[in-house]
């Protein structure tokens, strides 16, 4: 809306869909993207009419900023259909205000809200075929803008390319997780851009990870840059730890991304009675109550699992398992959020869009 006037959005079709040739059985997690996606560039100062386009390559310069200084952010947020075929997005609103966050941090211009909304809506309208109802599928959704301005010298770009981009998702079943703690590498520091989804801040956990998986963990907890005494959060996800039956998880800060699950998670525990402490966490109270069979549960919380539970974890050459739990916190999060996420229950949060 402008002046409460609806956006004037230029629709091109795809000439075919390709939605007939997709397994939705068998979908790998990001590798399938949907007939169409939104572009909005930024040049003269201003963002320019968005459009929506047949979902396709784009082209940039070789020197275009996005490729040698990282000038880059994202979002990560996923769209539902329920039995009545209605699709609800999962507060978006915390998505879009994390995106305008992130660019801020990066001197990338800030998004429109209106258009970021009526062009997300259109999109989804155009290909809300690709959303199959059942719990478990989902549309994974990737707004993200690059620096697309020619040049090599190392300054804020002065054009952006904004796009939307869709990918069809099955449940996440990311297979056993096990995590370790981080004693030597660091994903972000004080001052730094841990709490904006920067493109590089992915990059360059993959190293670190890669080293992590040679030795049989999949992920890596993150833990604070200065000591590696307190833990963190995981590379695309927020931990929480149960020990006896209390939560505890880190908080929010500029080393950590402000999840939207997360948060979710923290308020459905104060509803449901759940203890939760958001405070600081030592590596050495996890490894002890470990030890002493307190700690019974760990969890990561982000949009692509929703809840991940972890098997075990690895610190210091020592390596733990943890326990079944039959009254799992995990699964009652993973439940409580599902049902509202597909509209199974009442949205007392206001959290469907
Ligand atoms: N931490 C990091 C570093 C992430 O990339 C993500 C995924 N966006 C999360 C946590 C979880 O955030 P959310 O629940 O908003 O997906």
């Amino acid at each position: 809306m402008k002046d409460g006037i609806p956006l004037e959005i230029d629709v091109v079709e795809a000439s075919a869909s390709k939605i007939g040739s997709v397994d939705f059985d068998n979908l790998i997690f990001g590798n399938i993207f949907t007939d169409h996606m939104m572009v909005c560039d930024y040049v003269n100062g201003e963002w320019q009419a968005p459009s929506i386009q047949p979902y396709g390559p784009i082209q940039l310069e070789p020197s275009a900023k996005v490729f040698h200084y990282g000038q880059a952010i994202f979002e990560g947020m996923k769209a539902f259909k329920d039995d009545e075929d209605q699709v609800w997005l999962f507060r978006p609103e915390a998505n879009f205000e994390r995106f305008n966050r992130s660019s801020k941090r990066l001197a990338i211009p800030e998004f429109p809200k209106d258009m970021f909304f009526e062009g997300l809506e259109t999109l989804l309208n155009l290909d809300r075929e690709w959303i199959k109802k059942g719990f478990g599928n989902s549309l994974y959704i990737r707004p993200f803008v690059i620096a697309t301005e020619p040049g090599v010298s190392a300054s804020p770009s002065k054009t952006y390319k904004f796009m939307i981009i869709c990918s069809p998702a099955k449940a996440y079943y990311s297979g056993e997780v096990r995590v370790v703690f981080a004693e030597k590498f660091s994903r972000a520091a004080d001052g730094g851009v841990g709490y904006a989804k920067a493109a590089g801040n992915y990059g360059a956990q993959f190293y670190p990870t890669n080293l992590a998986k040679e030795e049989g963990f999949q992920q890596i907890v993150w833990t604070d840059a200065n000591t590696h005494e307190y833990l963190e959060e995981a590379g695309t996800m927020n931990i929480f730890f149960r020990v006896g039956n209390k939560l505890i998880t880190a908080p929010t800060s500029d080393r950590i991304l402000d999840g939207v699950t997360r948060k979710s998670v923290i308020t459905l525990a104060e509803e449901f009675n759940i203890p939760v402490e958001v405070r600081r966490v030592k590596v050495q109270e996890i490894v002890e109550a470990a030890e002493k069979g307190e700690l019974k549960e760990i969890f990561g919380a982000g949009t692509a699992a929703t809840i991940n539970p972890v098997k075990g974890f690895g610190h210091a050459g020592k390596k733990f398992e943890l326990p079944e739990q039959e009254d799992s916190y995990a699964s009652f999060f993973k439940s409580k959020l599902m049902a509202i996420q597909y509209n199974k229950t009442e949205d007392k949060f206001g959290w469907r869009y």
